[in-house]
C-alpha cells in the first residue's frame, strides 16, 4: 500500500513549492475537465518504483487556537497522525523560529518518523545550513532547495526507505470496491445493506483510525471485497459515535480498490467535497459507480431537479454509471452490483495489441490526427501498457503534436468499440522520433 508523506511546516517556508515538485509529473496523467476540482493539498508522486500520497499541510498555525486556524491545525494534527512518514520543513535563510520551536515539540511527541529539511538552501553547504537546527533534536538536518530541485530525489530516497516497491498486483481474481462519500451521505448504511443480504466469508478488523476495514463476502456465488471506509464493523451496535472523515483514509482506500463506489446524498446539494472526492477517484484511475442515495427521501419532481444538477456538476463522470438508491430501504442494490461487475470487467480489460492496432487504423482512416505546421503525426500501432486504469499506448512519429480533443476522439473509439463503460481510460503515445 502507498505509503503517504506529510508535509509540515510554519507558513512560508517552501511546503507548497516542495508538494508542487513532488507532484508535478503525476499531474499530467489527468487532464483538466470542467467541473473537475483538485484538490491541491492532496497528491500522487513516485520515486523509482515507489508510488506515494503526499498532503501538504499549509496553514498550520500551532500559537493561535481559535477560529478558522485552530481549524486548521486540528486538520494538520490529524495528517500528522494519519501520515506513515512526516517531512517538516524550516527555512536555512531566516533560521530557527519560535513557531519551528512549537512544531517540533509537537513532532517529537508522534511516534510516526520525522524528517527535518533546511529548505532554501541553494548554494550552501550541508553541514553550514543544517547547523543551527541540530537545536529542534529532530535528527541531522538534510538541506534542500525546493525550488531548484536539490536535494529532493535524496530525501524522498530517504524517506520511502523502509516501505517497499510497487508491486503489479492488480490482478485481483475478484471485485474489490471501496464505498467513498463524505460524512452523513449513507456509506455505513449502504454497507449493512449490502453485507446483511449476504454471506460474510472473513472481515479484517484494521488497527487504526486511519485504515478502512475489509470484509470479503459472496454474492450469488461470486467473492467480492468491500473496503469500508465508515468502519461500520469497527462502530458496531454498541459504540456508534461518528468517525472523523479522513481524507487520507479515503485516498488509501480508493488507491487499493478495483473499483470506487462514491455514495452522495441526494437530499443535499453536491458539494465542492463531494467533487474533489470524486476528482481523486478519477486521479487515481479507478473505475467508478455512483450510487445516489436517499432517493426514497425525493419526491418526483424534485428528481428531475437532482438528475440535472449532477449532470452539471460532475459532467466529468462521463464514463460512469450512476444509481439512484435507498440504502436505507435496501433499493437498488441489485443493480448497482451489476455496475460494479461491469466496471470491473472494464477496468481489469486484457486488449491484444492487433485487436488495438486494428481500431487504431479504422479510427485514423475515418478522422487524420490533423497536421500540425509541415507535420502530420503518424500512428503504426497500439499496444495496452496497463489495466485499472487501461492504457492504450500508441506508437508513431510526431506525437507529441496530437491535440488533446484528438486524443479524446480515440478515447471515445476504444471505449466504444471494446464496450468499457464505467473505467477511466488512458490513451498516451509513444514517439520513435
Ligand atoms: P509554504 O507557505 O510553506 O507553502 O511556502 P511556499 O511554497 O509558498 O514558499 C514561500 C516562499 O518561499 C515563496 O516565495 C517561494 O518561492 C520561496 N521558496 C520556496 N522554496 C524555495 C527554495 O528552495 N529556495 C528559495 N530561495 N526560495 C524558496
Ligand atoms: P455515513 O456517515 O456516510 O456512513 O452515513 P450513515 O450511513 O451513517 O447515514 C447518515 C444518515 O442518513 C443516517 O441518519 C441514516 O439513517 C440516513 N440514511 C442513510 N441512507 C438513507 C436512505 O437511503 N434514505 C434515507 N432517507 N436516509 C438514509
Amino acid at each position: 500500500m502507498k505509503p503517504t508523506v506529510a508535509l509540515v511546516g510554519r507558513p512560508n517556508v517552501g511546503k507548497s513549492t516542495l508538494f508542487n515538485r513532488l507532484t508535478r509529473s503525476r499531474d499530467a496523467l489527468v487532464a483538466d475537465q470542467p467541473g473537475l476540482t483538485r484538490d491541491r493539498h492532496y497528491g500522487h508522486g513516485r520515486v523509482g518504483e515507489k508510488p506515494y500520497l503526499v498532503v501538504d499541510t499549509g496553514g498550520f498555525e500551532p500559537v493561535v487556537d481559535e477560529g478558522i486556524l485552530f481549524e486548521m491545525a486540528r486538520q494538520t494534527l490529524q495528517a500528522v497522525d494519519e501520515a506513515d512518514a512526516i517531512v517538516f520543513l524550516v527555512d536555512g535563510r531566516t533560521g530557527i523560529t519560535p513557531q519551528d520551536k512549537i512544531i517540533a515539540n509537537r513532532l517529537r511527541q508522534n511516534d510516526r518518523p520525522v524528517f527535518l529539511v533546511v529548505n532554501k538552501a541553494e548554494g550552501i553547504s550541508q553541514s553550514i545550513a543544517g547547523a543551527e537546527f541540530h537545536e529542534l533534536a529532530l535528527g541531522e538536518p538534510l538541506a534542500i532547495s525546493a525550488a531548484h530541485g536539490d536535494g529532493v530525489r535524496e530525501l524522498m530516497e530517504m524517506v520511502l526507505d523502509p516501505f517497499p516497491a510497487a508491486t503489479d498486483e492488480k490482478e485481483a481474481r475478484h471485485p474489490k470496491f471501496a464505498v467513498i462519500g463524505r460524512p452523513n451521505v449513507g456509506k455505513s448504511t449502504l454497507v449493512n445493506a449490502i453485507l446483511g443480504e449476504e454471506r460474510v466469508i472473513a472481515f479484517d478488523q484494521a488497527g487504526t483510525t486511519r485504515d478502512s476495514i475489509y470484509i470479503d463476502f459472496e454474492r450469488d456465488d461470486h467473492t467480492y471485497t468491500i473496503i469500508d471506509t465508515a468502519g461500520v464493523r469497527r462502530r458496531g451496535k454498541v459504540n456508534e459515535a461518528i468517525e472523523k472523515f479522513s481524507v487520507i483514509k479515503t485516498m488509501k482506500a480508493i488507491e487499493d480498490a478495483n473499483v470506487a463506489v462514491l455514495v452522495l446524498d441526494a437530499q443535499l446539494d453536491i458539494s465542492e467535497q463531494d467533487a474533489t472526492i470524486a476528482g481523486f477517484a478519477l486521479e487515481a484511475g479507478r473505475a467508478l459507480v455512483v450510487a445516489v442515495n436517499k432517493w426514497d427521501n425525493i419526491d418526483g419532481e424534485q428528481r428531475e431537479l437532482v438528475k440535472r444538477e449532477i449532470a452539471r456538476k460532475l459532467g466529468f463522470l462521463d464514463f460512469a454509471k450512476f444509481h439512484y438508491i435507498s440504502a436505507i430501504e435496501g433499493r437498488g442494490i441489485a443493480d448497482l452490483f451489476k455496475s460494479i461487475d461491469e466496471a470491473y470487467r472494464a477496468a481489469m480489460v486484457k486488449l491484444a495489441t492487433p485487436k488495438l492496432t486494428r481500431v487504431l487504423q479504422v479510427a485514423v482512416e475515418r478522422q487524420a490526427p490533423p497536421r500540425v505546421g509541415q507535420v502530420r503525426p503518424k500512428m503504426r500501432y497500439a499496444h495496452q501498457g496497463g489495466m485499472n486504469p487501461p492504457i492504450i499506448v500508441i506508437h508513431g512519429n510526431a506525437l507529441e503534436k496530437v491535440p488533446d480533443s484528438y486524443t479524446r476522439y480515440l478515447e471515445h473509439t476504444y471505449r466504444k468499440v471494446f464496450k468499457l463503460q464505467g473505467t477511466p481510460l488512458r490513451v498516451q503515445y509513444k514517439s520513435a522520433e
